[in-house]
Parts: structure tokens; C-alpha cells; sequence
């Protein structure tokens, strides 16, 4: 990893039960907001920085998944809503997430995912992120973006080997002979929910969902966007810059 300089880069980080030496410069990416619509390839840029930088992935939905099935007193409460039929209110997503923030692992950064979602989740995570912890840096966003058709492409195009689970797209990535497996000539089967109608609902859903989030962080100057129809490595690299450059 490269050595970066400059205020607030310089790190004193417990990394397996041991004090690093206090003279390692060490980059430290803080809370980092990351944002794609479906299909952009979100998950695995996650995992990437996750292991390059050492830092925990927080999604709200894991988040919630775990405090009902945990009991927690935040989990009964949401069990309660969710039993009604109810959304969980912002208040009580900004609560587990600020219990989870509590949490050695969080301490050189985090990568957010599905929070903030709102503008009232935003303007709370503003509040109550500055200033806290060994990084102290404000939330940043960076958006991965793929290009409608292509993205449609990639969704309507997968198809499974109901056999060997192999995974194919029509489009991207076809079998030898059209709809069937290449290693066992099983004909290959489509997710009922991978139709064009799906998608658009959920790509409208997604746009009027994140471009008020969007906003409020490109107006502060803590956004950017990368190219996510570059290969894997490529997008990787180009998340860790925009990181990099929001924090220099
Ligand atoms: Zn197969």
C-alpha cells in the first residue's frame, strides 16, 4: 500500500490484539458512503476495499437482520414495527447504526451501505459522524455508475444452470449453444424477477431514493463518481482514487 501523508493520516491502530508502531503511516479512509444502483457491481468493490483497508462493510439490512435475531433491545423494537407492517423509523436505523459505530473495527473507517438513505438519516449521520473516533473524518460519498442499457444488460441477460449453478449472461457473457450449459447441456433458466419491468421499477425506485442523499453530499463537496462499466480491477482502483482525492 502506498504511503500517504498529510493531516488526520496518521493512524495509531490496534490490528490483531497489537499496538502498531505510532511512526506507521497508515491511509485512513474513514466512514465511506458507497452507492450504485443494482447491478453495478456494489458488493465486490465493497469486499475490495474491505480487505485492502481493513475496515468493516455496515449494511443497515444486515444490521436489522441481527438485532431482531439477537433480541437486542433496538431489535424488539423494530420487530414490533416490522410486525405491524410498519418501516422502521429513521431514529431507530440512526440508533443501531450508531451502536454498531461503537465497535473497535470502525475505528480507521467503515463502508456504509443502504445509509444514509434518506436526507434525515444524512443530516443525523453528519452530526453525530464528525469528530468521532481516531479518524474523525466526515462521511463521503462515491457513487458507482453503470450506463442504463448496459446495466440492463447485465440484469436480463443472466441466466442459471439449474444443475451445475453455473451462471451465464445472454449478452456479456454467452454459453457455446444458445440457452444451454456448456457443461452439461442443461437448458438455462431465468429469475422471474430479471424482466425489463423489474428493473426499470427498481432503477426508478433507486434514482428518486438516492438523488436527494446525492445531492446534499455533492453540494458539500464530499461526492464522486466512478465509471463501473470498466473491468472489476479497473473500478476498484478508480473507488480507491476518489476515496483518496475526497480526503486530500
Ligand atoms: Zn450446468
Amino acid at each position: 500500500m502506498s504511503v500517504e501523508g498529510g493531516p488526520g493520516k496518521l493512524a495509531l491502530t490496534v490490528v490483531s490484539g497489537r499496538m502498531e508502531d505510532r511512526e506507521t503511516l497508515k491511509f485512513l479512509p474513514g466512514p465511506i458512503l458507497l452507492l450504485g444502483a443494482p447491478g453495478v457491481g456494489k458488493g465486490t468493490q465493497a469486499k475490495a476495499l474491505m480487505s485492502t483497508w481493513g475496515i468493516p462493510q455496515i449494511s443497515t439490512g444486515d444490521l436489522l437482520r441481527a438485532n431482531v435475531s439477537e433480541g437486542t433491545a433496538l431489535g424488539k423494537q423494530a420487530k414490533a414495527v416490522l410486525d405491524r407492517g410498519e418501516l422502521v423509523s429513521d431514529d431507530l436505523v440512526n440508533e443501531m447504526v450508531a451502536e454498531r459505530l461503537t465497535k473497535p473495527d470502525t475505528a480507521n473507517g467503515y463502508i456504509l451501505d443502504g445509509y444514509p438513505r434518506t436526507l434525515g438519516q444524512a443530516a443525523w449521520a453528519d452530526r453525530h459522524l464528525s469528530g468521532r473516533g481516531p479518524a474523525a473524518l466526515p462521511l463521503i460519498a462515491v457513487s458507482i455508475e453503470v450506463g442504463y442499457n448496459q446495466l440492463l444488460r447485465r440484469i436480463t441477460g443472466r441466466r442459471t444452470c439449474p444443475v451445475c449453478k453455473s451462471i451465464y449472461n445472454i449478452y456479456l457473457q454467452p454459453p457455446k449453444v444458445d440457452e444451454l450449459c456448456d457443461l452439461d447441456g442443461t437448458p438455462l433458466t431465468r429469475r422471474s424477477d430479471d424482466t425489463e419491468e423489474v428493473f426499470e421499477e427498481r432503477m426508478r425506485a433507486y434514482e428518486a431514493q438516492t438523488a436527494p442523499v446525492v445531492e446534499h453530499y455533492r453540494a458539500l463537496g464530499r461526492f464522486e463518481h466512478v465509471d463501473g462499466e470498466q473491468p472489476v480491477e479497473a473500478v476498484t482502483a478508480a473507488v480507491m482514487d476518489a476515496v483518496r482525492r475526497l480526503r486530500s
